[in-house]
């Protein structure tokens, strides 16, 4: 009996035929709930739900979707045992995560909520008229940001509640004024589907237009190639893999109406190690490495999956300590089979390459779906010529490049893809000596990180999480904290437009209070 469906607004439908099971890594069985995937005539219900819903929605004040994203973080927190239970019985995450994850999840919701209470993200910019400048009188041209319209969020694999239903892209959607379309992972469509039903509930008790959300299963790509290239939706947010990624924007690019895909994909997060910490402090960070490579089992898009030096003796006693280190670490289970499978893939291409040595590696047997965590090396030439070896290996496995010199350290730093985040481990004084090699780094990263570990992402207004593609495929924007918001909307313009009219963000009272740019002067006051 189907019992896992889909939210189509606030109603429940499992019209489809095609169904699929969730499943437990930890037990390496089926879970028992069955769900039906989404049928064209749901997609479609769903969209053209959100598309009506759009039109009061992104009218509603600030001070109402602040409410409603409150309730949203209540409804999730009432949930209880029920979610954090599910989370794990679908991931193989451990209870400590699921409530971390479900507090980032809540804090995120909390966080848009103040930004709309107080108002000035929208960005007021209001120029007034002059009309008796010479030769040509100037217009009234007051400026917003305004939302783009249905949204469809991709949930992730790797973050069954921070990045999925209700997570990042959903909050920061909402808040701007868009109607949400979640493609729920496969992997976790109970959470999911609870997850939907506090929004759903939370959207009730708030009075919001019904089809402001829907929850739309799928275990195939059909679904979410359906909701992109429907006419009717204005976005896509994504986080996963880059084939998976690239393909929506591709795919998005081709519509008659290409829509804007705010993808994080991969990376490899590159860690510089240089000389003189090193030297003075090889082992701690051996030990602290070993730490950010396995947490999670690897399955962060932060984690440090390359580390670069330069060659000498202490690289080489680093590098021994870091593999040490690793194998005294317990193996942990990964979030699913396929995406274990896809770890054994992956490694094995990756030391399938010449010139690449296996320095720590878990030998020994461990449970079904565990991953067993592995540290390799190379020569930087090596590396240089070889960009199968640039690839993300997903999991718990990092590869050190010892490199001939700074010069082909910087060479190397030049020649990677963009990357979310990118590590300085340095003492004070090598920051000044390193400049074109911290600054090769800059440019390939959307965050630099000083003597600390990538992993750990905190979420709050000054964090970028995106990069120069494929970290993310517009390095211009943020998956993390309150600017994403800024992926939902366009700026719009009112010319001479009657003041009455005018939304009271742009009006001369200015009745939101709130700090605008009038006449090139940041102000809360009014005209
Ligand atoms: P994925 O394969 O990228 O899939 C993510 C979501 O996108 C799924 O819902 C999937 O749908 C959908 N999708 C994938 N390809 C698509 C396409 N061509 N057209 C339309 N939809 C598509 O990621 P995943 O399943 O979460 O994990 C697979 C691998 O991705 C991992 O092993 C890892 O290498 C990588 N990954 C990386 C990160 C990171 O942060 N770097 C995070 C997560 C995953 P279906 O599942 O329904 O097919």
């Amino acid at each position: 009996m189907i019992t896992g469906k889909n939210y189509i607004g606030n109603s429940l439908s499992a019209k489809g035929k095609k169904t699929f099971k969730t499943f437990n890594p930890q037990t390496n069985k089926e879970n028992s709930q069955i769900f039906s995937e989404a049928t064209d005539d749901e997609i479609n219900q769903a969209v053209s739900m959100a598309s009506i819903a759009f039109k009061s929605y992104a009218k509603i004040s600030g001070v109402k979707k602040a409410d409603f994203l409150n309730a949203i973080a209540d409804e999730i927190l009432a949930l209880d045992d029920e979610l954090i239970a599910m989370f794990c019985a679908e991931s193989g995450l451990p209870e400590g995560r699921a409530k971390g994850e479900r507090g980032r999840t809540v804090g995120q919701l909390q966080s848009f909520a103040n930004l709309l209470r107080e108002g000035s993200w929208v960005e007021a910019t209001i120029d007034t008229a002059l009309p008796n400048r010479e030769p040509v009188p100037k217009p009234d041209l007051r400026k917003m940001l305004i939302p783009l319209g249905p949204v469809v969020v991709f949930g992730a694999s790797n973050f069954p509640l921070a990045y999925s239903t209700a997570g990042g892209d959903t909050a920061a959607a909402l808040a701007a004024g868009c109607p949400v379309l979640v493609k729920s992972h496969p992997m976790h469509a109970g959470t999911g589907e609870l997850v939907a039903r506090a929004i759903i509930r939370a959207a009730e008790k708030t009075g919001m237009p019904n089809g402001v959300f829907s929850n739309l299963n799928s275990s195939g790509i059909e679904v979410g190639v359906a909701l992109v290239k429907h006419p009717q939706v204005k976005a896509v947010g994504f986080t996963g893999s880059i084939r998976g990624g690239r393909a929506l924007l591709d795919l998005a690019a081709k519509r008659e109406e290409p829509i804007p895909v705010f993808a994080e994909m991969g990376s490899v997060n590159p860690v510089v190690i240089l000389p003189e910490a090193l030297q003075k402090r090889g082992a701690d960070l051996a030990k602290t490495y070993a730490g950010s490579i396995t947490l999670g089992t690897g399955q962060f898009c932060t984690n440090p999956g390359l580390l670069l030096g330069i060659k000498d003796k202490n690289l080489i006693a680093f590098i021994a300590k870091l593999a040490e280190n690793i194998v005294q670490i317990e193996p942990s289970c990964m979030l699913h089979p396929n995406i274990i499978g896809a770890f054994e893939t992956n490694k094995a291409k990756a030391l399938a390459q010449q010139g690449i040595t296996v320095v720590g590696s878990v030998e020994n047997e461990v449970q079904s779906n565990y991953a067993r965590q592995i540290i390799t090396t190379v020569e930087g030439k090596t590396f240089l010529e070889n960009t199968t070896l640039h690839q993300e290996v997903f999991g718990p496995y990092s590869i050190v490049v010892q490199c001939e010199d700074a010069e082909q350290l910087q060479h190397i730093i030049s020649k990677l893809e963009g990357q979310l985040t990118g590590t300085l481990i340095a003492e004070e004084k090598e920051v000044k000596q390193y400049t074109e090699v911290i600054a090769a780094l800059q440019n390939r990263v959307g965050r630099i990180i000083y003597n600390g570990v990538p992993t750990g992402v905190e979420v709050c207004p000054a964090m970028q999480h995106g990069g120069p593609y494929p970290a993310s495929t517009d390095s211009r924007f943020t998956a993390v904290g309150i600017h994403s918001i800024k992926r939902w909307i366009r700026p719009f313009s009112y010319q001479d437009w009657p003041k009455d009219l005018l939304p009271d963000e742009l009006k001369n009272e200015n009745p939101l209070g709130i700090l605008r740019l009038v006449n090139n002067k940041q102000t809360n006051s009014k005209i």
